[in-house]
């Protein structure tokens, strides 16, 4: 028998799940399963765990035969005035929501551990991350594809999940992966909605019962635009004229974005076809969501 591969790998076990908090044994562990030649599955979370990110979790227990998820509030995808701080964290909480589907280990390091002082290396997919949410949230992105290769350098997974929920996030690491030589399979998974519609964010939490009525006017516009276009009406700026008079019936005018773009270049265009994203983002009061639908 060779020596297991969890062996000198510093983990504490908090809801009788393995919780890794260190770089090295996080990478020594990873090592050694894939020595075993066991294939690494992996899905890459902010915790505040919901129905959504579950599912992308059983989807990776299904596909893989070793199962990592993380958690970690990447500060630097959030800008000056965005909700880091205030951003919801409970390890313990989350761990009892995955504790029955089976997770080998979770990797939940300190901000210190991922940026050490002197970190200064990013990386950026210059095209895909211009539009939609790259418009609003500067810099965003280029946080989002610097952490995600950092997971991966760390867990080196054979197979990556992300939520459709972040279309142009799962765009952008598919485009990472495929520019950088990366051997992982990206893989997006559909949106968990409520059932009025409204898709399931960690930041539905900060809506109040007002607002969280209002809310599912977001779905709703993007359910208008995919009616009308089923009917026939392909005009880029007619259909979003309807998903808009959508919102403001529900009093949402603080609208970043509603459009309807290439779905697989994000580019944008004048007559809708099937397989386009309508993608929109919006405030509702203090809250930024987002959401989409394909054509
Ligand atoms: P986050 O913790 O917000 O960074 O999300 C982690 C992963 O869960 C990302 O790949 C998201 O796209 C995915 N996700 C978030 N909400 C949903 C949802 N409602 N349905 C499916 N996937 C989701």
């Amino acid at each position: 028998m060779g020596l297991s591969p969890l062996q000198s790998i510093h983990m504490t076990e908090k809801n009788s799940i393995k919780v890794v908090d260190k770089i090295k044994d996080m990478q020594t562990l990873s090592s050694n399963i894939r020595k075993e030649g066991r294939i690494i599955s992996f899905v890459p979370t902010m915790g505040a765990l919901h129905e959504g990110h579950l599912s992308l979790i059983r989807k990776a227990k299904e596909k893989g035969e070793f199962l990592v998820v993380s958690i970690f509030v990447n500060p630097t995808q959030f800008g000056p005035n965005e909700d880091y701080k205030k951003y919801t964290r409970d390890l313990e909480s989350d761990l009892r929501k995955i504790k029955e589907i089976g997770v080998d280990v979770v990797f939940s390091p300190d901000i210190n551990e991922i940026y050490p002082d002197g970190f200064e290396t990013y990386v950026e997919v210059q095209e895909l991350q211009k539009p939609l949410c790259g418009q609003f949230r500067p810099g965003h992105f280029k946080g989002v594809g610097t952490i995600v290769l950092k997971l991966f350098n760390i867990v080196k997974p054979d197979i990556a999940i992300f939520g459709e929920k972040d279309y142009q996030q799962l765009k952008i690491i598919q485009k990472m992966a495929r520019d950088l030589h990366l051997e992982i399979e990206v893989i997006g998974l559909p949106i968990i909605r409520e059932d009025d519609g409204l898709a399931l964010s960690s930041r539905n939490a900060y809506l109040s019962k007002k607002e969280r009525e209002q809310a599912r006017a977001l779905s709703e516009a993007l359910g208008e635009i995919r009616m009308r276009f089923n009917q026939g009406q392909n005009d880029i700026s007619d259909l979003i004229h309807e998903g808009r008079e959508v919102l403001n019936k529900s009093l949402i005018y603080d609208i970043d974005y509603l459009e309807i773009r290439n779905g697989n270049t994000l580019e944008g265009k004048e007559k809708a076809k099937s397989g386009d994203l309508v993608a929109i983002a919006a405030k509702i009061g203090h809250t930024r969501l987002i959401d989409n639908i394909k054509l």
